[in-house]
């Protein structure tokens, strides 16, 4: 049994040397036979040179290098396409996803499970503000576009080889893993873990990145913020309409007859048709908008 683990990788120099001492280990341990593909993101801190020496030590360590920065999403897909493994890991190169939770993910896979996902129940060294979009990401996602998507779960995932070739088979431009693999709807065991804080190094998801894949998820998972733009742009529509309406100034009401009533009362855009004694023509006046005085002797009722 072959494992490969898929591991992206942007400007990650100072982490590798952490997961190029454990990740092996931890590996050797469940097989005999394993590969470790380090998709290189267009780093531009040598960390393909990191990965390109170690390859030339052992060659169970691959890189795959990006011309540039494409994307975390875009690097696993890369990595799965070259992974040649029965079973497959996705995971972060900078020690959040802990390599010791391959062994019981991997009992999972022998249980018959196609997909062995880990979920977050608490994090280190993450701000608040990022715990707390974290949070209500996956509330909007679950609420709003798809209550498949697991909460608190992320790209630390292991897959069979049937489960990564269903997720090859996805080839959209903007892509969200966690999305394909709800929708995919495969046989998914949950793994509790508590996330470490990374070996080293800073975070590579600023505000603007995770707002980005954030969107991604929402607009690639799920048509509904297209449909309510739409209800939203005929909301927008039906005030137009109201300004447009409005715009005509056209009288509120119209009398044509009127009982006991001695004047007409003294407001704008009310329009009084002079109502005499019922046998003369009905006078149409639709330009006038003040009150129009009523006869001086009023109908009577009775
Ligand atoms: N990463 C990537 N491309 C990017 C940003 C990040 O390949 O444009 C990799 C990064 O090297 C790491 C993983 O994606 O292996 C997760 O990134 P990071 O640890 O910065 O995210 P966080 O854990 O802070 O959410
Ligand atoms: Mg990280």
């Amino acid at each position: 049994m072959k494992i490969t683990v898929v591991s992206p990788v942007y400007n990650e120099c100072e982490v590798l040397p952490y997961l190029f001492d454990a990740l092996p280990k931890v590996l050797a341990k469940l097989s005999d036979n394993y590969e470790i593909i380090l998709v290189n993101d267009g780093s531009t801190d040598g960390s393909d040179q990191v990965i390109r020496q170690r390859a030339e030590l052992d060659s169970r360590i691959k890189l795959v290098s990006f011309s540039r920065n494409f994307g975390q999403q875009a690097a696993i897909t890369a990595g799965l396409d070259c992974a040649s493994g029965d079973i497959i890991v996705v995971m972060d190169c900078d020690m959040q996803d802990p390599p010791e939770m391959l062994a019981p993910m991997l009992d999972k896979i022998h249980e018959g499970y196609d997909v062995v996902s880990c979920r977050r129940t608490g994090r280190d060294g993450e701000s608040i503000f990022k715990r707390w979009s974290s949070t209500a990401f996956y509330q909007v996602m679950r609420l709003g576009i798809d209550k498949r998507i697991p909460a608190e779960v992320g790209d630390f995932r292991m897959y069979t080889r049937r489960a990564a070739d269903a997720l090859c088979a996805f080839r959209e431009q903007h892509r969200f893993m966690r999305g394909v693999v709800a929708w995919l709807g495969l046989k998914e065991a949950i793994l509790p873990f508590h996330r470490p804080a990374r070996a080293a190094g800073q975070t590579k998801y600023p505000v603007s990145k995770l707002i980005k894949l954030a969107w991604t998820a929402i607009s690639s998972s799920s048509p509904v913020p297209l449909k309510a733009s739409s209800y939203l742009g005929a909301t927008l529509g039906d005030y137009v309409g109201r300004v447009f309406e409005e715009s005509k100034h056209r009288p509120l009401y119209v009398v044509s007859e009127v009982c006991n009533v001695d004047q007409s009362p003294d407001q704008p855009r009310a329009l009084w048709l002079d109502a005499t004694d019922g046998t003369s023509p009905i006078r149409i006046e639709p330009r006038v908008y003040g009150p129009i005085a009523l006869p001086s002797s009023p109908r009577k009722v009775g």
